[in-house]
């Protein structure tokens, strides 16, 4: 995500890599795979049933599965499942647990299908009816990620983003009102027409989320950008060819920079947000709140997030740092190639560092000391400034203090080794540093800043 606070923005690809990534294809590997139909009726509510075949990649022997119900964690919003097969269940919360009738091994799958009924709140939210569109984040039942830990199902957060799920093969029908423009994760593959109400075909494939934002207002721009499609939904933007710009150069940019993106297309989707941005695989939400300036600065901030969150996942809940920080150092390495969007990379570490800096201030003088460790999970932040100031700011500049001690370049191939070790699975904090720390001296930084040591 992309933070707005008081409006102000605060918030080794070698050609045998690359013929290794085009092998390891989003469609070939085997994965869990999620079959959802949905039907959203015009008003509030969206009725939907998604089978779930879970194919268990862990070591281990599995007893249950968990879900999260993202749609409960929202003010005005609930998720409310109305029936499911597979198991007995139980939820809780933003928790679904389902334990399976008999014990699920590894490289078996389990099968399980439920039905629920998605409430929307009304309000600038991910999964909410706003002024000009719906937005359908997390709008299903989502396995958890997991990990040596087991389960990881966490509680929606004030602050930041607490999506952190596997990647999977999706096929969605998403059915609305007729005369409803759909933006998705994909593009459609056909539509039908009947009784007043289109159904939306989608197939995605090495996919950790599928996300749609849906609008009777949308104008579409696109463009192509070497070789993937680029659209851009929007209602109310003067200036959306130059946005429309910026997110097909950025993803050229990254991709060429970083390692290869590998969905047929990117969407990016104007919407009622109270955040600046949301990123989900293959499509990043832009709040109509945002001005040109920082419309630019959000698109390649959410567009970075396809290669720091979509493909290589890490754990948003308990390191935000990992994804928000190297979005925003990505951001800063874009900029340095397109000076014609007039941000800087002095300009960027400036504005950080004072950002931070007024942000240390102010704790320390209010709460007589402030908590400078990047370590904490997101229920441990007092909210979205002191977040904002450590996950987005402080994280900017540890990706440059750690590029200055293995050098630049040598920081960019880190990057591309960490793209190409962690692509389609959850990167742990030790993996990122471990890829730093292979081209020099880096791990000291980043220990040093996620404890709260370093003075700035
Ligand atoms: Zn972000």
């Amino acid at each position: 995500m992309k933070k707005i606070i008081g409006f102000i923005v605060a918030a080794c690809l070698s050609a045998a890599a690359a013929t290794s990534l085009a092998a390891c294809s989003p469609q070939t590997q085997e994965r869990t795979q999620y079959r959802i139909t949905a039907a959203y009726d015009g008003g509030n509510t969206l009725s939907g049933e998604v089978e779930v075949s879970y194919f268990n990649s862990t070591d281990n022997a599995l007893d249950s599965l968990c879900f999260n119900l993202w749609g409960n964690g929202v003010e005005g919003g609930s998720m409310e499942i109305t029936s499911l097969s597979g198991g007995e269940w139980e939820a809780d919360g933003t928790a679904l647990t389902v334990s399976l009738a008999s014990t699920l091994y590894p490289e078996e799958r389990a099968e399980v299908t439920i039905a629920y009924t998605l409430t929307l709140a009304e309000g600038n939210a991910r999964t909410a009816v706003t002024e000009h569109t719906v937005n359908l984040g997390n709008f299903y039942p989502v396995l958890c990620a997991y990990d040596r830990e087991g389960w990881l199902s966490y509680d929606y957060a004030d602050v930041g983003d607490p999506f952190v799920s596997e990647v999977a093969d999706y096929t969605v029908e998403l059915t609305a009102p007729e005369g409803y423009a759909v933006a998705a994760s994909a593009v459609a593959g056909g539509t039908e027409t009947a009784d007043g109400m289109t159904t939306h075909f989608y197939e995605l494939g090495g996919a950790r989320d599928f996300c749609a934002v849906l609008s009777t207002e949308f104008e579409i721009a696109t463009r192509e950008a070497d070789g993937t499609d680029v659209y851009y939904y929007y209602y109310d933007d003067e200036n959306a060819e130059n946005t429309l710009n910026v997110a097909a150069e950025s993803l050229e940019f990254f991709d060429k920079t970083f390692g290869g993106y590998p969905y047929p297309a990117y969407t990016l989707v104007q919407t009622g947000l109270d955040a600046g941005g949301m990123e989900y695989p293959a499509l990043a939400m832009i709040s109509d709140k945002c001005d040109e300036q920082t419309a630019v600065y959000t698109t390649v901030h959410e567009t970075a997030h396809q290669w720091w969150y979509a493909v290589v996942g890490s754990n948003s809940y308990t390191s935000p740092w990992q994804d928000e920080g190297l979005c925003e150092y990505s951001c800063m390495l874009f900029f340095e190639n397109a000076p014609q969007y007039g941000f800087t990379k002095v300009g960027l570490l400036g504005s950080a560092t004072k950002a931070y800096r007024g942000y240390y201030s102010v704790y320390n003088q209010l709460f007589e000391g402030a908590d400078t460790s990047m370590t904490r999970a997101l229920d441990e932040y007092a909210g979205e400034y002191e977040y904002a100031n450590i996950a987005y700011n402080k994280g900017l500049l540890l990706f440059d203090a750690a590029a200055n001690a293995v050098g630049q370049e040598n920081a960019v191939a880190a990057l591309r080794k960490y793209f190409e070790e962690y692509k389609y699975s959850v990167a742990p904090p030790e993996g990122l540093i471990a890829c730093f720390a292979a081209y020099g001296d880096a791990e000291g930084v980043f220990n040093s800043f996620l404890n709260g040591e370093i003075i700035i």
